[in-house]
């Protein structure tokens, strides 16, 4: 079980979770916890050492002291035998003190390496399990804080670390099988993992939901329940449409092209070892645990619907590379994108036009100075000949998906979410669809984004 950052953020919040753990021991099931940072802990922690690094280190103090008193509020309330409450603090305290020196170091050398910024993001779990543990502990749950260094093991691709999952196997078989036959639950830190040297790694952010995956599959989990503040994975995000439903069930594909595609009620990167071990997950609500959440599972029932949900992607640009000379001439694609993965961006989406006079592709806006900067150094004496004409941004866009494995047998699924568009006067600027046919996306400018998945919600979703 995998407890979100708003799942263990609050007292009340930590109350669920320990009557959704003791229901659990009551069915007899054997269960191991991750849990995340408190919420908005892990942006607290990264945008210190993101201020220090640009020279200023006001804040650090002030962080380093509301990061304390929650966990201290918490704890008194969680867990009322002083001593033990004491205890945690402690730890709290000094991994807090850690915290603050790391940074300071960080402001004295006016650069964060992401090796170190790896070593701060994931305090937020250091602390919580911490914290977590001594109230299930207090509410006569046998539980032991479990910090995941040493158990996954990955290599040094520092904020984005990829497991080897054989020595992480080894490592968790040897570690938590004694704990979970002693009847003691462990609760590991979520996000955090280590070469097999012990240096720290992370798995990237929102990467919780990967560690759990990583551990069930592991541990030869039966599921993996990943509990969060929604009724599971929904028909569009929540927050943005407010008539979004419950998907009571979702196939593999689906859901891959729903989190690679902006819902980020599951990493994306969560779902494929636990499907490819036959592993069920179970996205449920901490808050209405009675609720049956979405299932997703490996064998391919039949698709019932053909659009199941809509997500998006903002502060995306489109990049375009444009010009008659490009016209059949081989290599320029493989040009183009071995310039932008030299700048390590990750490129979301690429559409081409037939003509071949135009590529293009969306990306994050933070990268967009560097891409366009490296693709004109890659094209530079095409640009002189003037076989390529520009390279040029777009203004800010918002990638649109819809998602559902059912559009692969049904014709006019695309004439109808553009004819949908149509009619609420958004104007479409690119189209992709992936090669899976479980999604089709949209490229739309920034400011349309709202308009676009409400139309679509409505006239398709709600329909
Ligand atoms: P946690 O801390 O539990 O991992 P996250 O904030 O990472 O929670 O993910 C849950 C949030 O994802 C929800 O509160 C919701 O706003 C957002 N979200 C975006 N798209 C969807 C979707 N399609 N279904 C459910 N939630 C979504
Ligand atoms: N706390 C980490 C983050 O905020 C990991 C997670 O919550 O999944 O990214
Ligand atoms: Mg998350």
């Amino acid at each position: 079980m995998k407890f979100g950052g708003t799942s263990v953020g609050s007292v009340e919040a930590v109350k669920h979770v320990i009557q959704i753990t003791r229901d659990s021991i009551g069915r007899g099931q054997r269960v191991v916890h991750v849990a995340s940072a408190l919420s908005g802990a892990t942006n607290q922690l990264l945008q210190a050492a993101s201020l220090a690094a640009q020279g200023d280190r006001e804040g650090l103090e002030v962080v380093a002291a509301e990061l304390e008193a929650r966990h201290k509020d918490m704890a008194a309330a969680l867990i009322l035998d002083r001593a033990v409450a004491a205890e945690v603090m402690d730890e709290v305290r000094h991994l807090l003190t850690a915290f603050v020196n790391w940074v300071s170091a960080i402001h004295i050398l006016g650069e964060a390496t992401p090796r170190v910024l790896d070593m701060i993001a994931c305090l937020g779990e250091r602390m919580s399990i911490r914290l977590l543990a001594g109230a299930l502990a207090a509410a006569g749950i046998q539980a032991q804080p479990v910090e995941s260094a040493g158990l996954i093991i990955t290599d040094n691709n520092f904020q984005a670390a990829r497991p080897d999952m054989e020595a992480t196997r080894a490592a968790c078989q040897q570690q938590l099988l004694p704990m979970i036959d002693d009847g003691i639950i462990p609760v590991i830190t979520g996000f955090m993992s280590s070469t097999p040297a012990g240096t720290i790694t992370t798995l990237g952010r929102g990467g919780s939901d990967y560690s759990a995956a990583i551990l069930g599959v592991s541990l030869d989990a039966e599921e993996v329940w990943i509990w969060t503040d929604v009724d599971g994975v929904m028909s569009a995000d929540p927050r943005r449409v407010p008539a979004a439903y419950t998907i009571p069930s979702l196939s593999f594909k689906e859901v891959a092209e729903l989190a690679y595609f902006g819902a980020r009620v599951l990493h994306p990167r969560t779902i494929r070892p636990v499907i490819e071990a036959g592993i069920a997950i179970r996205v449920l609500n901490t808050f209405n645990s009675s609720h049956p959440g979405t299932v997703i599972t490996t064998n391919g029932q039949k698709p019932v619907g053909v659009i199941k949900a809509v997500t998006t992607i903002d502060r995306q640009q489109l990049i375009t590379i444009e010009g008659r000379g490009m016209l059949g001439v081989p290599g320029v694609a493989a040009r183009a994108f071995g310039a932008v993965a030299e700048t390590e961006t990750n490129v979301i989406l690429i559409s081409q036009a037939s003509s071949e006079q135009s590529i293009s592709f969306s990306i994050s806006s933070e990268a967009t100075a560097r891409v366009v900067n490296a693709l004109e150094r890659m094209f530079a004496a095409e640009i002189e000949r003037r076989d390529i004409d520009r390279v040029w941004s777009s203004g800010l866009t918002t990638i649109v998906t819809v998602v559902g494995a059912g559009m692969r047998e049904t014709p006019g699924v695309a004439g109808k979410v553009l004819s949908a568009l149509g009619h609420a006067r958004v104007n479409v600027i690119a189209i992709a669809q992936g090669s899976s046919e479980a999604a089709i996306s949209m490229v739309v400018q920034d400011e349309d984004a709202g308009k676009a998945v409400r139309c679509i919600h409505e006239t398709i979703l709600e329909g």
